[in-house]
């Protein structure tokens, strides 16, 4: 193709959004489709945030704000990451994006050069390497194994490590997968000499187990937030960097060219997202905790591998491999003839081809019809 860059051209698509759009195709000739695919909260945003953005508007808040974001709101994320995870981080340490997915092309651009390497999990969430590919570095993918609760070893990061590696990446709870990382795995790959990244957006997304924060372990360490799912904000495309303070300014200058400043109604949802939505972050979590318990007790009980329970987010990467090898063809075939949507392992790396991700966050009602048609569709194939 002409007139494309090889950059735009290279980028491979989110194959999820490839599920989705065919389920909207089935949905339009009149099917009714369960979306077990999606990665997002079906819960409404909180109304005392919504009330907190109309307020906004209604004073006036509708311009760029600084391009490190509101003053209270840096403020807020630092009292939030001190009180929860008793870490002293200031203001200057933290810029406003529009999304996490911003923070992270923000910060692969502040640290990784053509040619350099970013440890990430295999496993991974499906941008990251893609993110890094786009830069010109490499993604360094180190397989986790299911076994192993699909947790980094940080034994396998040390052998991986060379003179191009600039960052590590680890997210905890983690998509695909909904696992943790163990904090005694966390502080050791926090000793490894080589800055740490920790995704932290599915935080305040755990049952029964604690969350941390990579601060915890060492002060030289990127983390990345958003409101987009502990908030049920996805829409609202906020999210953060906390970074060590000579770092912020070349973040800075990113996004003053790229995005200028995140939407200054969103900063003012997101205070008080931080400030009074806590119980129903908590109320929320309940109802995922309950749906979670389901879905996995049903998937274990259609035949699907389950070996340790996800104990974070809202996802369940259920192993398939006994039905097919190919979870591409398998996803698209549960729904064209089950009208359930999943999504295939493969988004997520080579190593979890013939997985089957399953995400939870929709209401009980729909999770089971879902299984039931999964068990109707199993029985017939
Ligand atoms: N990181 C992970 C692990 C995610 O699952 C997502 C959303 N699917 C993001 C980052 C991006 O979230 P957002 O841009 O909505 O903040």
């Amino acid at each position: 193709m002409t007139g494309i860059s090889e950059r735009a051209q290279n980028i491979p698509p989110f194959i999820v959004m490839d599920v989705l759009e065919k389920a909207h195709d089935l949905e339009l000739k009149g099917h009714a489709v369960i979306h077990l695919e999606v990665g997002e909260p079906d819960f409404k945003t909180p109304d005392c945030i919504c009330q907190a953005a109309i307020a906004a508007i209604q004073q006036g808040h509708t311009h760029y704000t600084h391009s490190l974001g509101i003053l209270e709101l840096r403020e807020a994320i630092c009292d939030h990451y001190f009180e929860k995870y008793r870490v002293k981080v200031g203001p200057d340490q933290v810029v406003i994006t529009s999304g996490t997915s911003p923070a992270l092309f923000m910060l692969f651009s502040v640290l990784l050069n053509a040619g350099n390497e970013i440890i990430i999990s295999d496993p991974h969430y499906a941008c990251y390497p893609n993110f890094a590919r786009f830069l010109g570095a490499e993604p360094a993918l180190i397989p986790v194994s299911e076994a192993e609760g699909f947790q980094f070893k940080p034994s396998d990061i040390k052998a991986k490590i060379n003179a191009r590696t600039k960052a590590i990446l680890i997210n905890s709870p983690a998509n695909p997968t909904g696992n943790l990382l163990a904090p005694e795995r966390m502080r050791e790959i926090a000793a490894l000499g080589v800055p740490v990244i920790s995704d932290e957006i599915y935080h305040s997304l755990v049952y029964g187990v604690q969350e941390h924060s990579i601060l915890e372990f060492t002060d030289q360490a990127f983390v990345l937030n958003g409101f987009s799912k502990a908030y049920a904000m996805t829409g609202w495309r906020l999210g953060y960097i906390i970074a060590p303070q000579a770092y912020i300014r070349p973040l800075q200058k990113i996004q003053q060219n790229f995005f200028i400043s995140a939407s200054s109604i969103s900063q003012m949802a997101g205070l008080a997202a931080l400030r009074s939505a806590q119980a129903d972050v908590e109320r929320m979590r309940l109802i995922y905790d309950e749906r979670r318990k389901f879905m996995i007790q049903g998937l274990r009980k259609l035949g699907f591998g389950i070996t340790v329970e996800p104990s974070g987010a809202f996802y369940v990467l259920a192993n398939a491999r006994h039905i097919s090898q190919n979870s591409y063809e398998l996803a698209f075939e549960i729904l064209e003839k089950a009208y359930v949507g999943v999504t295939p392992g493969i988004d997520f790396g080579k190593n979890a081809e013939g997985y089957l991700r399953f995400s939870y966050a929709n209401s009980l009602e729909n999770i089971k019809e879902g299984l039931a048609r999964l068990d109707d569709f199993l029985k017939r194939r």
